[in-house]
């Protein structure tokens, strides 16, 4: 019988490769998956053998300790694959099909899924709207860092590439489709991005880079992306941004200096809750201090976007408020400017047609604007590690070696 390898969180800072069970059409007991999800039949699901599975910010919320994520959680949610068997109720997908799937798990059936909202699909995970493989409080769906993973309600969820050969050449672009291209792009729509525009992105990380190469498809005139890591603040000068280091100051100085004022249109925060201060304070964590300085610099009636994640429970967190989410927000400065806020995950459906199209006609590079690098399953651990460290690199599994190195 075919086995299974896996990429598990063995507490914080460590990660493990695993001998895993072969996925099956149910949803099997196993670290972090919630008991009413136990025994739950899935049908209308697929078994996917993983050509390329990232490692992403969100992971590493969870590796750092600073989620409730229990010990062997069998990690990813960013899963580009090939359809090996499909259930019974699987009508359209075939066996053979290569496909993204979306991080969000949805059921396609509920209100929000018909909303076109699959990032808080109701019928999926018992403890809260919303879902994802490999990840805590999610439902327990078991992650895709892995040689083969299940896809529940394939038909609705995955996303096939029209042609095999072709998807192969350009895996490493596509592979960024399950996760952070979406997410860029959404952080830059719901901030209003469009042509023209002037924005700013916090945070140079692989959402940060994503959204920052969707601004620039969207039309926006100036880019802007702020950090304290200097090589990932390189790679975003490498394809047209402009730059600001947070450690040198308030973003709002350096803006000022690129733009003549010192706001922008459109703001993004790609960075979420494990955010540094600004200036001095750069070397020590300040969890408010990019949702304020965005409310800073966006100008009035201007939109703020937050793919950044912001979570329930923190506890690594440094006083108690933030231990449960609750973070000292300058909230009257955005109302006062009449700002519109957008949280949550992205619905990644809502995108990923699209940008595949952009993918495949060649009017993008994302897998180049990120540094896609691709490592074997094994070398899990190094990538989490160096990513942790700051690596200005998005890197994508390659369980079974299908994906040739582009260096
Ligand atoms: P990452 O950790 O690699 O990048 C975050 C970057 O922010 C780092 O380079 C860090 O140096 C920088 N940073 C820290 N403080 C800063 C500040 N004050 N100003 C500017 N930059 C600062 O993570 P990533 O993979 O790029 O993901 C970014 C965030 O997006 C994470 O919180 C992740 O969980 C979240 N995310 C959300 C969704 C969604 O659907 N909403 C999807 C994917 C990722
Ligand atoms: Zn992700
Ligand atoms: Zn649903």
């Amino acid at each position: 019988m075919v086995g299974n390898r896996a990429v598990a969180y063995m507490g914080p800072g460590k990660v493990e490769i695993q001998d895993t069970d072969y996925p099956t059409l149910e949803l099997r007991d196993g670290p972090g998956v919630n008991p009413a999800n136990v025994g739950r039949k899935t049908p209308h699901g697929v078994i996917l053998k993983c050509v390329a599975t990232n490692i992403c910010g969100s992971d590493q919320h969870m590796v750092r300790g600073r989620t409730t994520a229990p010990e062997g959680l069998v990690l990813g949610h960013e899963i580009t694959g090939e359809v090996v068997e499909k259930g019974p109720d699987v009508e359209f997908i075939q066996v053979g099909d290569v496909c993204s799937v979306p991080f969000n798990i949805s059921c396609g059936r509920c209100r929000n899924c018909k909303e076109g909202r699959t990032g808080i699909c109701l019928n999926v995970n018992p403890d809260r709207p919303g879902s994802a493989y490999g990840y805590v409080d999610m439902g327990g769906w078991i992650g895709g860092q892995a040689q083969y993973v299940m896809v529940p309600y394939a038909d609705w969820n995955l996303l096939k590439f029209p042609d095999r050969d072709q998807a192969m050449e350009k895996i490493l672009d596509l592979a960024m489709l399950s996760d952070i291209f979406p997410t860029g792009y959404h952080g830059c729509v719901t901030a209003g991005v469009t042509t023209g525009s002037t924005v700013y992105i916090a945070g140079a990380g692989p959402v940060g880079l994503a959204a920052a190469t969707s601004a620039f498809l969207l039309g926006a005139a100036v880019v802007i992306i702020g950090d304290l890591n200097e090589e990932r603040l390189a790679k975003a000068r490498s394809f047209g941004c402009e730059t600001v280091n947070i450690s040198e100051g308030e973003p709002q100085d350096q803006i000022e200096q690129i733009l003549g004022v010192p706001e922008v249109d459109c703001a993004v925060d790609a960075v979420g809750f494990e955010a540094r201060g600004h200036g001095r304070e750069a070397d020590v964590e300040r969890p408010a201090t990019v949702l304020n300085s965005l409310m800073t610099i966006a100008r009035a009636g201007g939109a703020i976007g937050i793919p950044g994640l912001y979570v329930t429970g923190d506890p690594g967190a440094q006083d108690e408020a933030a231990k449960e989410g609750s973070l000292s927000l300058r909230l009257g400065l955005g109302w006062a400017k009449s700002h519109a806020f957008y949280t949550g995950q992205c619905p990644v459906m809502r995108y990923n047609r699209q940008l595949m199209m952009a993918i495949l006609h060649d009017r993008v590079s994302i897998a180049k604007n990120v540094d896609a690098t691709p490592i074997p399953l094994e070398r899990a651990p190094q990538g989490y590690a160096e990513f942790d460290q700051g690596a200005a690199r998005k890197y994508v599994l390659d369980p079974h070696g299908l994906i040739s190195s582009p260096r």
